[in-house]
């Protein structure tokens, strides 16, 4: 069973010998890679849809791994108990989606060291989630895979984690007036704005392609809220051009 580049770096940020929580499994792809790398000792596979559910039983029972890895139907963190599991893996799912899944299950992150989240947009929701909630992202991961680009977030809990949010997102300043504030860093990443590669570039320009679309959108409309709306959007727009003009480009 060969992963993709995306479920591969998730993978690989598994400390050896973790008990781990995958919620969203689909096809259990990632826990039987888990388990058979050593990464997981144990493994529940969460699935809140019948259809993955079962494609995940399948998965799990195929690969004669029915001992280490429990399928267990459910929405989010109800699947698991409190210090059942170390590391939580949350991917192919919206920003929104992630948070307001650790949200709703937030006692269940008792005991749990390390969460992997890939969110396939509203990173900067996910990230202001784990910022309120006393969780510290101690690593970021960007990568393309057929097309798309995909960031992957890893957290802490801020009582172990070696590095504090105020480091994180303390506001960094560039060339001239440009400083990279909390916000701009919460949405484009503390780590990937300190190491800016040619995916993160390429990304920039898409969102910022997006965002000049949401302000033609806004504009068409005559309330005075859709002008604040779309002037707000044209700064936002104005400061991101800005950092990308004075971020340096890193090889990959
Ligand atoms: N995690 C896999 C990956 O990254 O390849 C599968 C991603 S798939 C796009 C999203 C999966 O999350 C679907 O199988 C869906 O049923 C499941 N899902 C969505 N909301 C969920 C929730 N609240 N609780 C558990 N699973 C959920």
């Amino acid at each position: 069973m060969k992963l993709s580049n995306r479920l591969q770096r998730i993978h690989d940020q598994i400390p050896e010998g973790s008990r781990m929580a995958d919620i969203g499994s689909d096809h259990a792809l990632l826990p039987v890679a888990a388990i058979r790398s050593g990464k997981a000792v144990s493994a529940i596979a969460g699935e809140v849809n019948p259809g993955p559910y079962d494609a995940a039983c399948k998965q799990v029972s195929d690969a004669g791994l029915k001992t280490e890895i429990t399928v267990r139907r459910g929405d989010g963190l109800d699947v698991i108990s409190p210090d059942e599991v170390d590391v939580i893996t949350i991917a192919g799912m919206g920003g929104a989606l992630i948070a307001s899944i650790l949200d709703r299950g937030i006692s269940k992150l008792k005991g749990v060291q390390l969460l992997i989240l890939q969110p396939n947009v509203g990173e900067d929701i996910l990230r202001r989630w784990l910022l309120e909630h006393q969780w510290v992202v101690v690593a970021e991961q960007l990568l393309e895979e057929d097309g798309k680009i995909y960031e992957i977030i890893t957290a802490m809990p801020q009582a172990s984690s070696p590095i504090a949010n105020e480091e994180v997102y303390r506001a960094r300043p560039l060339q001239g007036d440009v400083e990279l504030t909390q916000d701009l860093l919460l949405r484009m990443g503390p780590y990937l704005t300190d190491r800016p590669t040619e995916v993160f570039f390429a990304k920039w320009k898409s969102e910022i392609v997006k965002l000049q679309g949401v302000v033609q959108a806004i504009s068409r409309s005559d309330q005075d809220s859709s002008k604040d709306k779309a002037a707000e959007v044209e700064r936002l727009i104005t400061s991101l051009k800005e950092v990308l003009a004075c971020l340096p480009k890193v090889k990959q």
